[in-house]
């Protein structure tokens, strides 16, 4: 089916979407709360775009004060597209602009938002410009989809707002007041102010930061190895990582986020959704989830909101926020309990069996009881030999310690004292912790009925199932847990390493055997990277680990962290202590309006790329469709220009298809029939086994190589000088969220939690000017249950303020009983300027688990009242 891009066609698009739904789950559709009509929400969009707009017209076409009221006139008029940027010289850049006459050329490309999927597009051209996307044809079909998002690419490549030219602050920082200035002028200003702050302070004294939008191979390629070339230090992003912590503890580390083909859900008999609104989110899955369906599996969806895929579920489970790992504990308390576990999968591919010390907590080993180690293969890393130093296990049979590596049945249960040291065995003590939590305890935490807890630990046990993780449960300071928890419940029952068995999130890790040695410096970076939850503190006190750290540049490429990191006030205090900010971006984002200077970059079809991303495990070919607007640049050649001025004109000798053709001809990619010319000719080329089922060699990446739900020596994600509770993260556990929790005394003057929801029309800050999707969805809206509404006297279309100490953000109500009483539901990532007042951002915190050090986005209170200010 081809999907046509016009404005008609998205809504009936949208109509064909839900009529699925109803056909294939038998229920009804979405579940949108009390929406105002919207003829009322596009109409105050549109007065609030024309003040943005205006600022934007202003600032970049270098207009007096003067000017800036006339376009403000002129937007207030209606002539909004005339007074763009860029449109000064009448040259309308919309793609529908071309003739219909004219030849149309259709070229490959990849939707690159994150949201992970990474949809093949076809990208349609005429007289030079792009007029549509629409679905392009994998080699399997299952995985040709498109949303609307996808379909609107048009419009974000002709937006009116797009960064045409680059951009120097002209007025205070953050006022969006702007001139123009030349790419001549921007890269020997940004390359002399590189140049002297590391020359008076250091090559940490410039920094980078960067997330994953526009992401692919080249972009991130160059611009990684020009700053790692400079020694520059590194602003890490820290977000959506604790549930691949929790997983990769017990897995091994072996990409991100890991699970198996979608295509695989239909071969489990019962799924758990935990935090995942699949339908939304991750819209591109939610047709695998259907199919499932159909094939008769049982989904049951774990979440505080009723979400559009609970609307679909078979069973819904609404759970208090941050409660997961209390669930879960009680759910394997239960399976425990019941003797629903797998003993033998536990002997044999979990630690279940190895003896912990009770004197250290680490596992007894070999050479504990007068056993060399063995040599292994040499660590290219050390270059010295690995050892090789079992753990001891009880042999049952014998009465006797034994090699783990020898052992073929050992006790998983018991305590022991093996030469003088008393010990438990792993399983016994995560029964143990097991234990605090009978499902009448866990209902005090979760609010899940004690009878569900033990219907779910029965439906958790009867396999193949599949847990199926999203961005939910991780968003709290205990984030790491409810997935270390749920791994293990995974390993006790054995409900891994067959089809339909999996603990694990949408895999979207790519084809590792491209050449990464080409975005290498030549020699290591020493400079720190250092994450942005601290940096406001490292910022505020010029000392990083115990030391003095001077830090004056940053450049920000992919990404826009004012909106997308917590705590955005805490953020713009240490934004405001650096001397010099560049962003690199196509439009106007919070970070780019908070830049000293903005340089326009090329969208998705403007350049060539490969990507190699995205959970249909194919790597695609991405053509260079039409030339980049005006004055905005590949970062590719961003980087070589500023290359060249500081002196390393032999930085990128390759040009860009030269570079793409080094990183693709590898052996690796080869052994899979992938290189650059077949990329070039056939697009897409499935790089993974048909279909990912992982593990089923039963060979994990932990130390042991078996399933490690008892973490031996537990690491920080980051170190920056923190204090561990090692004894907390041996075990999975349960602890309260450090705010969002009803015992916190905070509770009592903020009695909302404030979740953070994926939107549909957005993939984090991607698409938030979209006019399209706008249409949709004009202005940042907060869905509250109505009871809490009738309580503050608001109702559906009121603006509301959202607040706490932190900050503040005013928003749309809309009355949804699909919200759960006492919390609110927020759709991330709308920018400060299209908010009355305020911004979403502004409420979270950038309080963190020293482990985790991830955003913990949810892990918020707040309270809500009538907005009395202007509209
Ligand atoms: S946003 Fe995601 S689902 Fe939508 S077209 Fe792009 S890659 Fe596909």
């Amino acid at each position: 089916m081809e999907l046509d891009f016009s404005y008609e066609n998205m809504f009936s698009y949208e109509k064909r979407i839900g009529q699925s739904f109803k056909t294939r789950t038998g229920k009804a559709s979405a579940i949108m709360g009390d929406m105002p009509s919207s003829q009322v929400r596009i109409a105050h969009m549109k007065k609030k775009e024309g003040e943005a707009m205006s600022a934007v017209a202003a600032s970049t076409a270098n207009l007096t004060r003067r000017n800036f009221l006339k376009a403000s006139i002129a937007v207030a008029g209606g002539t909004w597209l005339g007074t763009a940027i860029g449109c000064s010289s009448g040259d309308s850049l919309s793609g529908e602009g071309s003739s219909s006459q004219a030849e149309e050329q259709v070229f490959n490309g990849v939707c690159k938002p994150n949201c992970f999927h990474g949809c093949q597009l076809k990208v349609h051209v005429r007289e030079g410009k792009v007029v549509k996307t629409s679905a392009a044809p994998y080699p399997n079909p299952e995985f040709n989809r498109i949303c609307l998002r996808g379909l609107s690419h048009v419009t974000n490549i002709y937006d009116p707002d797009r960064v045409q030219y680059p951009l120097k602050r002209v007025g205070e920082r953050g006022a969006n007041e702007w001139e123009r200035i030349s790419w001549e002028d921007a890269i020997a200003e940004i390359a002399e102010k590189f140049t002297s702050y590391r020359e008076e302070f250091g090559d940490q004294a410039v920094m980078k930061c960067a997330v994953s939008g526009n992401y692919g191979s080249i972009n991130g390629g160059f611009t990684s190895k020009f700053f790692s070339s400079i020694n520059a230090s590194t602003m890490a992003p820290s977000l959506d990582l604790s549930n691949a912590i929790g997983l990769n503890r017990v897995v091994g580390w072996a990409g991100t986020w890991m699970g198996n083909d979608p295509r695989d859900l239909k071969n489990a008999k019962n799924i758990f959704i935990w935090g995942n609104n699949i339908t939304d989110a991750q819209i591109h899955e939610w047709h695998f989830v259907a199919d499932a369906i159909e094939a008769g599996s049982n989904v049951i969806v774990v979440d505080p909101i009723f979400t559009h895929m609970a609307a679909k579920a078979q069973k819904f489970v609404p759970i208090r926020p941050g409660a997961d790992a209390a669930l879960i504990l009680s759910m394997m308390q239960v399976v425990i309990e019941e003797d629903l576990i797998d003993r033998e999968f536990m002997q044999k591919y979990t630690v279940a069996p190895f003896l912990v010390r009770d004197d250290t907590g680490m596992f007894l080993r070999m050479s504990d009881v007068g056993v060399q180690p063995a040599e292994g293969p040499v660590n290219l890393l050390t270059g010295e030999p690995t050892k090789i130093d079992p753990a001891v296990v009880w042999d049952g049979v014998a009465g006797a310690s034994a090699s783990s590596a020898e052992c073929a049945a050992p006790e998983i249960e018991g305590e022991f004292t093996v030469e003088g040291v008393a010990c438990h065995t792993a399983y016994s003590l995560l029964k143990a912790e097991a234990s605090q939590y009978p499902p009448d305890v866990a209902e005090g935490i979760t609010e899940v009925p004690a009878a569900t807890i033990v219907e779910l630990a029965h439906l958790a046990a009867d396999g193949p199932v599949t847990h199926r993780v999203g961005w939910g449960p991780q968003a709290y300071d205990n984030g790491v847990h409810p997935h270390h928890a749920g791994a293990a419940l995974a390993a006790i029952t054995g409900q891994m390493c067959e089809p339909g068995k999996i603990y694990g999130c949408a895999d979207i890790n790519g084809f590792t055997g491209f050449d990464a040695t080409l975005s290498a410096p030549a020699t290591p970076v020493t400079s720190p990277t250092i994450s942005n939850l601290i940096m406001p503190e490292v910022m505020e006190t010029g000392t990083y680990m115990g030391e003095d750290i001077v830090i004056k540049a940053l450049w920000v490429y992919q990404g826009n962290p004012l909106c997308t990191f917590v705590d955005s006030n805490a953020k713009k205090k240490m934004f405001d202590k650096f001397e010099f900010i560049v962003t690199v971006d196509s439009m106007l984002t919070d970070t780019a309006r908070y830049s000293d200077m903005v340089l326009p970059c090329a969208q998705f079809f403007e350049y060539e790329d490969i990507v190699g991303s995205g959970n249909n495990n194919h790597v695609v070919h991405c053509d260079k469709a039409i030339d980049p607007p005006f004055e905005a640049k590949p970062d590719t050649e961003i980087m070589r220009m500023l290359a060249e001025k500081m002196g390393m004109a032999d930085l990128f000798p390759e040009s860009d298809s030269e570079w793409l053709q080094k990183y693709v001809d590898t052996e690796a990619a080869a052994a899979l029939g992938i290189s650059y010319d077949a990329l070039k000719e056939k697009k897409a080329i499935r790089w993974a086994p048909d279909p990912l089922v992982r593990w089923t060699d039963k060979k994990f990446l932990t130390p042991s190589g078996r399933m490690e739900f008892y973490v031996e020596a537990p690491t920080p994600m980051d170190y920056y000088g923190q204090q561990i509770d090692v004894n907390r993260e041996h075990l999975p556990r349960f602890f309260p969220p450090t705010e969002a929790w009803p015992e916190n005394p905070l509770h009592e003057k903020y009695p909302f939690v404030l979740l953070s929801e994926r939107p549909r029309f957005r993939v984090h800050g991607q698409w938030f000017n979209n006019r399209i999707l706008r249409e949709l969805d004009p202005e940042p809206t907060v869905k509250i249950n109505p009871a809490d509404a009738a309580a503050k006297g608001i109702k559906t279309g009121d603006h509301v303020e959202c607040y706490n100490d932190r900050g503040h953000a005013v928003a749309m109500a809309v009355l949804n009983e699909a919200v759960r009483p006492g919390t609110l539901v927020y759709p991330k990532s709308w920018q400060v300027h299209q908010h009355l007042a305020g911004g979403w951002s502004e409420l979270s915190s950038s309080s963190h688990d020293p482990v985790a050090v991830n955003q913990s986005y949810m892990d918020e209170l707040c309270d809500i009242r009538a907005w009395e200010g202007a509209e």
